[in-house]
């Protein structure tokens, strides 16, 4: 029998987690796994907040594909568009010319981007939060507005340096906001010449409430915990403008800032696009609850999906609820669907996903949290406490749990690192600039 080639498209928490266990589960001469993403590494998403606020270092919060998928072929690369029809796939490599990659069975998880509004000056002065890169600008970012506000005499100059807008109240936004406060606040204790009050930290979010994922005391107390710390909250707000930097409210308020952070949702990734599967009106690939592509009640042979850009049918809850874009359910669907697709190869029948959303859990900065998983409510350092154990536990690799624990013991002695490297953004420029030709005198 010739090995079945299964093409995994995307090594975010679905393709990495399916790729491995079809690796492990199926011989070589059953299966060649192949996966392609464009970074070299999967994100452990959850961690970003904490490696942008230095708890943990931005390089253990990625998993390296060579190092996890060793039974599996790695291609560096975008897949641009995918014929199902003829089962094959079109690879950009980072380098050199597109390859058409022919397959068996396709996994499509690339995931999802950020889902923005037509904001005038949003594309120009937004930041997104969902990749590793932009973590590390952030923080750097972030600091260097401390540089700069130490720096000026001009009060208005330091006032727009040190406010910092985030829109978008889900957990990505909320432990983003909480975790930057608190690290900007720890790094103020070597800036004299600023004040903590200076600070101005503001979260837009649309709806009434905070953190749609847990009940809503527990948004109502993630609130008051963000208004102790001074934070300017505003619920049913939207952020209509930011030309220039000029942040306009939809409640008349207007201030400059000098950053803006965009976490409001996500929508599927837009190379789904380029291809032929049937997609639902939020544009994703709409799924049975056994991971395959369906086109209205029509099983799509050979192709799978999961993850924030699929539409896979809840069990746990009435008909027509779809589970929810999280880590939780895109790790634990991962493992069904590969199991399913090495029952399908061996001629046994598929097993629908069934997993009851366990709740959510997440960090305010230090030795501050907020929980609910399976209706049990966390505050405080008991819901911090569980946060770090839980993502320890969910991140690939002993390696990278070894290494995570490495930086927090770190970290508890020694405080967090607090500098900031912004040459990464531009590290050839002082080469550039010394490199001139020299003009004769
Ligand atoms: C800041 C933040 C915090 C979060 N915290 C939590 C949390 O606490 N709990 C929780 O449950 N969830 C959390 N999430 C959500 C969770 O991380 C996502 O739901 C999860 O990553 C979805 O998995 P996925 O495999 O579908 O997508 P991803 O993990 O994003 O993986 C998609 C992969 O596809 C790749 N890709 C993209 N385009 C292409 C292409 N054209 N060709 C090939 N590959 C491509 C990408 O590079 C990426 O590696 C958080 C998300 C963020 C941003």
């Amino acid at each position: 029998m010739n090995p079945k080639r299964i093409l995994v498209v995307g090594a975010g928490h679905v393709g990495l987690y399916a790729a491995l266990r079809l690796s492990k589960k199926l011989g070589p001469r059953e299966a060649e796994v192949i996966v392609v993403d464009p970074q070299p590494h999967m994100t452990y998403q959850p961690f970003l907040p904490e490696a942008a606020a230095g708890s943990i270092s931005p390089r253990h919060s990625v998993v390296p594909l060579r190092r996890e998928l060793r039974r599996c072929t790695v291609v560096v690369g975008a897949v641009t568009w995918i014929d199902h029809a003829t089962k094959t796939a079109s690879v950009q490599p980072i380098v050199g010319p597109t390859r058409e990659i022919r397959y068996d069975q396709v996994v499509v998880a690339p995931g999802s981007v950020s889902r923005t509004l037509p904001i005038p000056g949003l594309h120009e002065h937004g930041i997104g939060f969902k990749t590793i890169g932009e973590a590390i600008y952030l923080r750097n970012h972030v600091l260097d507005r401390l540089d700069v506000a130490a720096a000026t005499p001009d009060p208005a100059l330091r006032r727009r340096a040190l406010t910092f807008v985030f829109v978008g109240g889900g957990y990505a936004g909320i432990e983003a906001l909480a975790e930057m406060e608190d690290m900007t606040r720890s790094a103020l204790r070597y800036y004299p010449e600023l004040n903590p009050d200076d600070m101005r930290w503001v979260l837009v979010e649309a709806t009434q409430r905070v953190l749609p994922e847990v009940d809503p005391d527990m948004g109502a107390y993630t609130v008051q915990q963000l208004l102790r710390r001074k934070m300017d909250i505003r619920l049913g707000t939207r952020l209509e403008s930011c030309v220039d930097g000029l942040v306009q409210l939809s409640d008349g308020d207007s201030f400059p800032a000098d950053t803006i952070v965009w976490t409001a949702g996500v929508k599927p990734s837009p190379m789904l696009d380029a291809t032929d599967f049937p997609r639902d009106e939020r544009g994703r690939i709409t799924c049975q609850p056994t991971l395959q592509v369906v086109a209205g009640d029509q099983v799509v042979a050979d192709a799978w999906s999961a993850g924030d850009c699929a539409a896979v049918p809840d069990l746990t809850k009435e008909p027509g609820s779809y589970c929810s874009p999280s880590a939780q359910h895109a790790v634990r669907q991962a493992n069904r669907m590969a199991d399913n697709i090495v029952n399908v190869i061996r001629g046994l029948e598929p097993v629908p996903y069934q997993h009851r959303h366990a709740g959510s859990v997440a960090s305010l900065g230090l030795y501050q949290g907020v929980a609910q998983v399976y209706g049990i409510k966390m505050k405080g350092l008991p819901a911090w406490f569980m946060h770090r154990t839980y993502h320890m536990s969910r991140i690939p690799s002993l390696n990278r749990k070894v290494r995570v624990v490495a930086d927090w013991t770190l970290a508890f002695f020694l405080k967090r690192e607090v500098v900031a490297l912004g040459q990464l953004h531009d590290p050839r420029e002082e080469f550039v600039e010394a490199s001139q030709p020299v003009s004769p005198r």
